[in-house]
């Protein structure tokens, strides 16, 4: 029986950040790739911190980049709802089920109960920075008896519970990632467990729901390496068994800094809306810390499935390199079908103004071209605004150098003059013709090669370069082909 179980455990506290996205994936990855299960939990312990609607977005930005989880938490018809056996998968529902553990912790001396006030705490920690020590509880609650402070408790004193972690006692653990790791209890704190609203820490909640919900590797962000002592410690009080720990890379910017929203797009949402294609994103995200054995860089989900261990997972942080990233994105946008393409610019393209509804069913045909024309070129789909714009634009300004160099001349002029005639007498210029176009042009002007298509290009798109001069043709049509060159002759010398 293969029992892997694995968890993605989010705080909803806002958005789902970019790095939170490559952790519910490398949970979804090594889940799937041998068989386990992978739950969602939500870490709402911290209810200051709760944001209204982030579970919801949170599901979402999972739903849209294809990462699936077996049980926990779910959006159904616009509900919350949960899923398995393990539950409630939401902390805040879980309350009772700590604050047995925690006394279980008393009961046993791996924990105490703390009285100490927010003044006294404040004055040891400035103290402790003054003297250049890294601040830390003084301990002077661990020797109150466990009587009096029951006594103290059942007064209404107001207190907390910490652990209380044995003196310079080394612990020890694995990470698949970090390899060996080495922690005396003297560098860490006697962690608050329970606050004193009732609510537990996010440490005690973590290693009782680990626990319960039978999770065997912990997979998360490196931000939460110092913490795992403790959460070892706690195992090793409780007498469990004890998961599997990885710790993965932060996710970095160019200049190897943690990605924040000052720096730019973080969220999933940023992305989506940017015009991202969820294959594009998860496949670069996939990359950032990891690579495959053959280091191929443009992977299905599957083939990532296929592929994924932690030991080809880097130890230090993964660059998010925003240019990789359009690289990838720019693939998927070529490669996916243009139904699908169509289906995500057409909304673009009409908030810009350039077509309605009823246009674009109308003008299927056509604009099925448009967008085939652009594509090659997109990193994201919203860019489709941008590059079609020459076939929109009333008035259109011309690279200066192109203008110079094919149109303010001789050649241009005669080429004009008969491409505003032929254009005006001609069939109606269809993607089959448009060639024929071009030709009866340099039959009638003796001009040839790049003296023939560069004014033309430069006259119809103001650009010397860009896509394919058949497409520009039919998507221009007679009537704005005669236009532009027309313009031309009014303004050239
Ligand atoms: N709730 C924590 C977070 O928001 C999860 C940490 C963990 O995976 O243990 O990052």
């Amino acid at each position: 029986m293969n029992d892997i179980r694995v968890r993605f455990a989010p705080s909803p506290t806002g958005y789902l950040h970019i790095g939170g996205l490559r952790t519910a994936l490398y949970n979804y990855l090594f889940a799937k790739k041998n068989g386990g299960k992978f739950v969602l939990r939500i870490e709402d312990t911290d209810q200051t911190r709760f944001v209204e609607g982030a579970i919801e977005n949170l599901i979402d930005s999972l739903h849209w980049a294809g990462i699936q989880y077996d049980e926990g938490v779910f959006v159904e018809d616009g509900k919350i709802v949960e899923k398995g056996d393990f539950g409630p998968y939401v902390q805040s529902k879980r309350l009772n089920i700590y604050r047995k553990y925690v006394d279980e912790l008393i009961e046993k001396g791996h924990a105490y109960y703390c009285f100490c006030s927010k003044e006294r705490l404040d004055a040891i920690r400035d103290e402790q920075k003054m003297k250049g020590m890294v601040p830390k509880y003084d301990g002077f609650c661990r020797n109150v008896s466990i009587e009096d402070a029951k006594k103290r408790v059942a007064a209404g004193e107001d207190h907390v519970v910490r652990l209380k972690l044995p003196h310079n006692k080394d612990i020890h653990f694995h990470d698949l990632v970090r390899g060996d790791i080495t922690i005396n209890t003297n560098d860490i704190d006697d962690q608050v467990l329970l606050k004193s609203d009732g609510f537990p820490t996010y440490h005690m909640a973590v290693v009782v729901d680990d626990h319960l919900m039978g999770i065997t590797h912990i997979v998360r962000g490196e931000e939460w390496l110092p913490s795992t002592p403790k959460h070892i410690y706690m195992y090793e009080a409780f007498g469990w068994e004890k998961p599997t720990y990885v710790h993965l890379p932060t996710v970095l910017n160019k200049e190897r800094k943690k990605l924040s929203k000052r720096h730019g797009d973080v969220s999933v949402d940023d992305f989506k809306t940017k015009g991202y294609l969820p294959e594009g994103l998860v496949n670069y995200l996939a990359l950032v810390g990891w690579s495959p054995d053959g280091n191929e860089e443009i992977l299905t989900m599957e083939e990532m499935v296929e592929k994924f261990t932690f030991d080809r997972v880097s130890k230090t942080g993964g660059i998010f390199d925003k240019d990789k990233l359009d690289w990838v994105n720019s693939h998927y946008i070529k490669s996916e079908s243009l139904e699908r393409i169509k289906g995500m610019t057409l909304p673009y393209l009409i908030e810009a103004g350039y077509m309605d509804e009823t246009f674009a069913k109308e003008n299927s045909g056509w604009v099925d071209v448009l967008i085939e024309t652009v594509r090659e070129g997109l990193s994201t789909v919203t860019e489709v605004v941008d590059k079609v714009q020459f076939v929109f634009e009333e008035d259109l300004l011309y690279e200066s150098d192109a203008y110079d160099e094919f149109l303010n001349n001789e050649n241009g002029r005669i080429l004009m003059e008969s491409i505003v005639k032929e254009a005006k007498e001609s069939e109606e210029i269809t993607m089959d013709n448009a060639k024929d176009f071009m030709k009866k042009i340099q039959k009638n002007t003796g001009i040839k090669g790049k003296n023939l298509f560069m004014p033309t290009r430069v006259a119809l798109t103001g650009s010397a370069h860009g896509p394919e001069l058949v497409n520009v043709l039919y998507l221009l049509g007679n009537d704005k082909i005669a236009e532009r060159a027309q313009k031309v002759l009014d303004i050239i010398d």
